[in-house]
């Protein structure tokens, strides 16, 4: 199958007072036509500034970002919008804060179809915002609803039928359902696993939360201070693990049986600055195997297994000790 989108060498550098923060540094991954990339890693490690800078929300620093190979890293936001806009779209993570709370739920739906398709009548953009609303699950007796009489998950379908109302091809789902219920998430998983289905989208699904990625991505993509340290397809991830990092991350995931007994590993020492990062592994001060050739050298991303990569000097070593 053919690759929808085509990530190269693409960095996002942000200008601090302190020096030059790395926010993406180096990324290069594809995703298929129709199919999920879950890129996953903690808090500040780059993620979400990965999924705003494919939606050219941030202008990267350097590299290419091809869209059914059409280079839209480097072309004008003003050819951008009119051009790809309408077919890469995302769904937030709070939906509470991304909708306008003064617009009742037929117009936070027909607001985007307004925006884009200046070409289509008043009648037609209700129509068009309704038959979204049917998509996502919306009952008709909604419409006039406000986002704050509306629980999460109400409030995630509107996100949803936001972001689908333009008829995308790529979707960034950035952690759309960690501000949700256990319950909720699942129903939200279940509806972005149908319609993509039903419309042959294609993803990017971030999270934090390895037990949220694993049913619903094809690929895995793990993140550590604006690298990409693991990346292989879901299946082989979580039967193998071979980055210290991603197992760490792996051994965090809840095991629902009480009688077996899972071993977390807890990572300890300090965060390394994602300022002016020096040429070393990044991870070498919370990694329990780090030596002094990992202080000294920057790990190159590697394929270790069929289509397995890892960021690691010692990943051979690592391999079955998951
Ligand atoms: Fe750990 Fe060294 Fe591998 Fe980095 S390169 S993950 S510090 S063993």
């Amino acid at each position: 199958m053919s690759n929808l989108i085509e990530v190269k060498n693409l960095k996002k550098y942000f200008s601090t007072p302190k020096g030059e923060l790395h926010a993406v540094d180096n990324v290069t991954l594809n995703i298929e036509k129709g199919k999920t990339i879950g890129v996953v890693g903690e808090s500040g490690c780059g993620k979400s500034t990965l999924g705003k800078t494919l939606m050219r929300l941030h202008t990267p620093t350097s590299g290419e970002i091809l869209y059914n190979g059409t280079d839209i890293a480097n072309m004008t936001m003003k050819e951008f919008k009119k051009t790809y806009r309408a077919n890469i779209q995302m769904i937030f993570q709070d939906p509470y804060a991304s909708l306008d709370p003064r617009m009742n739920v037929l117009q936070l739906i027909e607001e985007p179809i307004k925006v884009n398709s200046k070409n289509l009548s008043k009648a037609e953009v209700t129509s068009k915002a309704k038959e979204m609303m049917d998509l996502v699950g919306l009952a008709k007796r909604l419409e006039g609803s406000y986002p704050h009489e509306l629980d999460g998950g109400r409030r995630q379908r509107i996100g949803i039928a936001r972001a689908l109302s333009l008829d995308p091809d790529f979707i960034v789902c950035d952690e759309p359902v960690s501000a949700l219920d256990v319950s909720i998430q699942a129903q939200i998983l279940n509806l972005l696993q149908d319609l993509q289905k039903e419309r042959n989208l294609t993803y990017m699904f971030i999270t934090h939360d390895m037990s949220v990625v694993k049913h619903i991505s094809d690929d895995i993509a793990v993140m550590y201070l604006g690298q990409m340290i693991e990346k292989s397809p879901a299946k082989e991830i979580f039967r193998e693990t071979i980055h210290p990092y991603s197992q760490a991350l792996l051994s965090a995931i809840p095991v629902p049986n009480v009688h077996i007994k899972k071993e977390r590993m807890i990572l300890k020492g300090e965060l390394t600055s994602p300022i002016n990062p020096k040429k070393c592994c990044r991870f070498a001060a919370r990694c329990p195997y780090a030596t002094e050739e990992c202080s000294a050298k920057e790990p190159q991303l590697r394929e270790i297994r069929p289509n397995h990569f890892v960021a690691c000097h010692y990943a051979e070593k690592f391999v079955n000790k998951a």
